[in-house]
């Protein structure tokens, strides 16, 4: 009897599969289940069997054999493999590499199944039923009651995390019958409805219903619709639709910081087993929301870029919202993008998915008009709320309080005395961006990057922005001995200035800074939704998808050092940017204002996006890349090189330059080598060469023969290197 041979992936950078043969000839393992192997010098690494094979091309008596078999069942079905094998062709990544980063670390450590799930607490049809408010005199049990009534379930050491010492109210609440507990996986699957607070207007009731009549085919919308306009309110109306067919919806978010708000938005209209997969949660959670998927008992699936990945039993429909957000691609190791994958994902399985957004990517409207993607516009904002207007305010000249105008100042006043919330935005943390001795002009900058530090005033420190790098704030320049001055401004910085302005209100800072701690974000949104702060000041992450209903002025500090970039993607981002942070004004009753402070109010960005709106910019913008022969007409490839000495990156991506001149291909083209825009991170010099071709096919061809050549050259095993398919940062 010839053995069987198993082909297994395993972590490496290493392009191939490792053949094993069984611990024992009558052992069968399924294809998709972890096993153990030796490998190398280490006796036991984790691996996932793939393919099953007769022949080997090390001939058998030279394989190895498997140690021990993981799972019984496998983890990976076919589905999720075929995806997985495409993403690896497409991104040209090492196949272990790519199955191992689609797994959540629990099953990458190769930990059993059954310890994900520990004994649990849920909440019972009378418990459901009690109004918290009713409880006013045990306000603990309220409290926790609360809890449940809002996630239903919990493992128990997820509810301790949560509530330290609830046993004796949790006892209370389980002598009068409201929480229950259970072991294991054995919950059902229920699903209540809640009725739709609203009519869909007219834009809604098209897009539901031609979204509807075809949601049992493949089809890509682009969902295209202002900020609020009610695109949300479609997404829950079609997985409405899903769910009643017990089909499972699984939609992308970008942001870890949307997650509660629209989990809060989802309980509310569907009563059914919701999970989220995020990198906020505990290994075991994220587990758990894996197999919860896997097995079809999640109803709704929930997460940011990694989410792309998740098992479903029964999927029903896909959804990507923002879907122009840069978060969806990973910009390191396997360089995937969640959205491209989610498409595939639609495709392979036969499945519609809705891309929505107020600003669709260039990308996604070049695919609207060679109608891969079916446009649905929704051209106005839903309910009673109306589109902000705009002011340019030209700070030319003007007479500035740190970086904010008298006129701002003003504005906000007027605001504020109407009990309503102002957002400001600013793109920088920190409170200045740069140490200067107007001495001898030096600037204190982080030597491993070549670039300014930003001043931390809180932690009173330096810290670069490219390499987190700290040190201490020097007082004086070191050459000359005078005073270092604080130049710019960064959001720790205005916070300052409006604290001397506005000494009664209550400011709430969202950056990365203010948001280290868990659910720190969370309980600011919460000071914000509950109006106990009037003030938010904050970075992108504020102004991404949030719904703010009482705040009526946004203000845009400084875009200005946006407008001159020099990447090619610049002006788009910075559109998208405009308009998602426009977006936060006037949600609700109230007409909103966005106030935006430049020193060059012609621009053309502003005056497009302003006086024709967002499509016609995109228009234009398309048009320019069209003529330069650039994304989305053109497919793009970067080879990068990193190496402490610059020469060496050059010197080898010159000869891959030339070892890719010898494909001798026509329509293929290739630029560089030239060093990055950020030319040096960590201690690194960066260099980077562009290959394009307006075929997809034709580029995904030749990068297969070139990849195979490029491991050759004598300077890859020394400079680090990595492809990068359809690069979005090419900083
Ligand atoms: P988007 O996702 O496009 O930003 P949302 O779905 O969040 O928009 O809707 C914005 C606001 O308008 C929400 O408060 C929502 O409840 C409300 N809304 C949406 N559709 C309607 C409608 N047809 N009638 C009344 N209010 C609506
Ligand atoms: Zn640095």
């Amino acid at each position: 009897m010839t053995e069987i041979i198993y082909r297994i992936a395993l972590d490496t950078p290493l392009r191939n599969l490792f053949d094993y043969l069984p611990s024992t000839k009558e052992q069968i393992i399924n294809i998709g289940s972890r096993v153990t192997v030796p490998f190398g010098k280490r006796k036991e690494v984790i691996g996932i069997v793939l393919e099953i094979s007769k022949h080997s091309e090390l001939g058998i008596d030279k394989l190895k054999r498997v140690t021990s078999i993981i799972d019984n069942q496998p983890i990976l079905d076919s589905n999720l493999l075929k995806l997985i094998n495409w993403s690896s062709r497409y991104y040209h990544h090492p196949i272990g590499e790519v199955v191992f980063s689609a797994l959540p670390v629990w099953f990458r450590q190769g930990k059993p199944l059954d310890k994900l799930y520990d004994k649990y607490w849920a909440i019972t049809d009378a418990g459901l039923n009690i109004d918290c408010n009713d409880l006013i005199r045990s306000p603990k049990q309220a409290q926790l009651l609360n809890f449940f009534q809002q996630h239903k379930h919990l493992q128990e050491d997820d509810l301790l995390s949560k509530f330290p010492r609830c046993k004796t109210v949790l006892k209370k609440l389980v002598d009068k019958k409201w929480i229950m507990s259970g072991n294991a996986k054995e919950n059902i699957n229920t699903l209540h409805i809640a009725n739709r607070t609203n009519e869909p207007n007219k834009h809604q009731r098209e897009a539901n219903e031609l979204i509807i009549s075809q949601l049992d085919q493949h089809h890509i919308y682009l969902l295209d619709g202002l900020t609020g306009s009610g695109k949300t309110e479609v997404y829950l109306t079609i997985m409405e639709e899903t769910l009643k067919k017990e089909k499972q919806c699984l939609i992308l978010l970008p942001e870890i910081g949307l997650t509660p708000q629209v989990v809060q938005r989802f309980n509310k209209r569907f009563k059914c087993h919701i999970v989220v997969q995020h990198s906020g949660l505990s290994d075991k959670e994220r587990g758990r929301a894996w197999l919860d998927a896997a097995s079809g008992k999640a109803q709704i699936i929930l997460g940011t870029r990694s989410a792309v990945w998740m098992p479903l039993k029964n999927p029903g429909l896909f959804i990507i919202d923002e879907e122009h957000d840069l978060s969806y691609k990973q910009q390191d190791g396997l360089r995937y993008s969640a959205r491209d994958i989610l498409v595939r994902r639609a495709q392979q399985e036969a499945l519609s998915i809705i891309l929505g957004t107020a600003t669709p990517s260039l990308e996604s409207f070049n695919n609207v008009q060679l109608k891969r993607y079916q446009h649905l516009i929704l051209p106005e904002r839903a309910g009673e709320s109306t589109m902000p207007t705009y002011h340019l305010s030209d700070i030319k000249g003007k007479k500035m309080h740190g970086a904010i105008s008298q006129a701002l100042i003003d504005e906000m006043t007027l605001h504020l005395e109407n009990n309503k919330q102002v957002l400001l935005f600013l793109n920088r943390r920190g409170y200045a961006n740069q140490l200067f001795c107007h001495a001898c002009g030096m600037v204190a900058q982080c030597e491993r990057c070549e670039t300014p530090y930003t001043f931390h005033k809180s932690r009173n420190k330096l810290i670069c922005h490219h390499c987190d790098g700290q040190r201490p704030r020097p007082i004086n320049c070191n050459h000359c001995h005078e005073e270092l001055l604080l130049i710019g401004h960064g959001t720790e910085r205005i916070e300052e200035t409006l604290k001397t302005h506005f000494p009664e209100k209550k400011i709430v800072r969202i950056d990365r800074d203010t948001t280290r701690r868990k659910d720190a974000f969370e309980h600011y949104l919460n000071d914000i939704q509950s109006g106990q702060s009037q003030i938010l000041l904050g970075t992108q992450m504020l102004a991404k998808g949030h719904h703010f209903p009482n705040v009526t002025l946004t203000a845009i500090i400084d875009t200005d050092r946006c407008l001159f970039s020099t990447d090619f993607r610049a002006s788009e981002r910075l559109a998208q940017l405009f308009i998602q942070v426009s977006g936060r004004a006037g949600r609700g009753k109230h007409p909103g204002k966005v106030f935006v402070q430049t020193h060059y109010p012609e621009h053309e960005l502003f005056q497009t996006l302003i006086h024709q709106g967002y499509r016609a910019y995109a228009k234009k913008l398309l048009a320019e890349r069209k003529l330069a022969g650039l994304p989305p007409y053109q497919y793009m490839a970067l080879l990068r090189a990193e190496d402490n000495q610059s020469e060496q990156c050059r010197l080898f991506l010159l000869k891959a330059r030339e070892l890719f001149m010898q494909l001798n291909q026509k329509n293929l083209s290739c630029f560089g080598p030239l060093p990055s825009m950020i030319e040096k991170r960590s201690g690194r010099y960066r260099w980077q060469l562009i290959i394009e071709s307006d075929s997809r096919n034709n580029l995904h061809k030749h990068l297969n023969e070139w990849l195979m050549q490029l491991n050759m050259i004598k300077l890859s095993k020394k400079v680090r290197w990595s492809l990068d398919i359809d690069p979005q940062d090419m900083a």
